[in-house]
């Protein structure tokens, strides 16, 4: 499989088991780190990313500063991807999951690798029955995949994420929808999670939203643009004000003030 350069993290040992040279970047002496975002936040997790991503995200903010998707190593700029077998993956993460059990599926876009995922996941529910997060933009749908997920983490991409030339935003509600009925149909749970990043971005979602069923306002969660605690500043009161007046959750990103802006945390 295509993962991001040190994919799987933080991890302190190799996939048979041997100490590894350095630290995890969390500064902490052993594996694993906490769900930085979303219904899950704060529990102990171990993320694999994938690698490749079929949006190519970049924002503006008010003052005009260009963000870029803060995973785009992992999206679109892939010169450090790294190709793993389904095998070493599982190795890795029962090495590195001693007391974690929770995993969380991220990218990229995990599905654009549906045939592998749908292997990796089987084998890591065969072994310890995990709790698995797939974390996704929602565009694509597999249900082979969906039969091993525990929660999807959609996060539909607004226009104002630039994905799409057109303008528009760039998601199918019938996709989406099939993530929600499948989750529902099968006692799993979901959330959607938006980035904001200017005022027309409430609109859209609230547009979404009146196109999909069986969803609540505590499915939907709203977080602030930005890798850094200044950038997430400057959005702060609006996601506060839309959450508060719509009933959705406001979506913190504690690893960014746990960690910093650091990848592999
Ligand atoms: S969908 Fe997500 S991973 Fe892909 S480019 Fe956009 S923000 Fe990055």
């Amino acid at each position: 499989m295509k993962i991001a350069k040190d994919g799987i993290f933080p991890i302190t040992k190799d996939q048979h088991g041997h100490p590894l040279p350095i630290s995890p970047a969390s500064g902490l002496d052993i594996p694993g780190t906490i769900q930085g975002e979303g219904k899950l936040c704060g529990v102990p997790s171990l993320f694999i990313r994938l690698a490749g991503c079929n949006l190519h995200c970049c924002w503006t903010l008010p003052n005009n500063v260009q963000v870029p998707c803060d995973t785009s190593y992992a999206a679109y700029e892939l010169q450090n991807v790294q190709t793993k077998s389904v095998n070493d993956i599982c190795s890795l993460v029962l090495q590195n999951t001693d007391s974690i059990r929770h995993l969380v599926i991220t990218g990229g876009e995990p599905l654009l690798q549906a045939q592998e995922l749908e292997q990796l996941c089987e084998k890591l529910k065969k072994e310890r029955k995990y709790h698995i997060t797939l974390e996704t933009n929602g565009t694509l749908f597999d249900e082979k995949v969906a039969r091993y997920i525990d929660l999807f983490s959609l996060s539909p991409k607004l226009s104002a994420s630039h994905s799409s030339c057109s303008g528009k935003p760039l998601f199918s509600v019938t996709t989406i929808q099939n993530f929600i009925r499948f989750a529902s149909s099968c006692g799993k749970d979901f959330q959607l999670k938006f980035v904001y990043s200017c005022k027309k971005d409430a609109e859209e979602i609230r547009q979404l939203l009146s196109r999909l069923q069986g969803w609540k306002p505590e499915d939907v969660l709203l977080m602030p643009l930005g890798a850094t605690p200044e950038l997430i500043r400057i959005n702060t009161r609006e996601v506060l004000t839309h959450c508060i007046r719509n009933g959705w959750r406001y979506c913190d990103r504690l690893h960014i003030s746990l960690f910093g802006n650091k990848t592999g945390v």
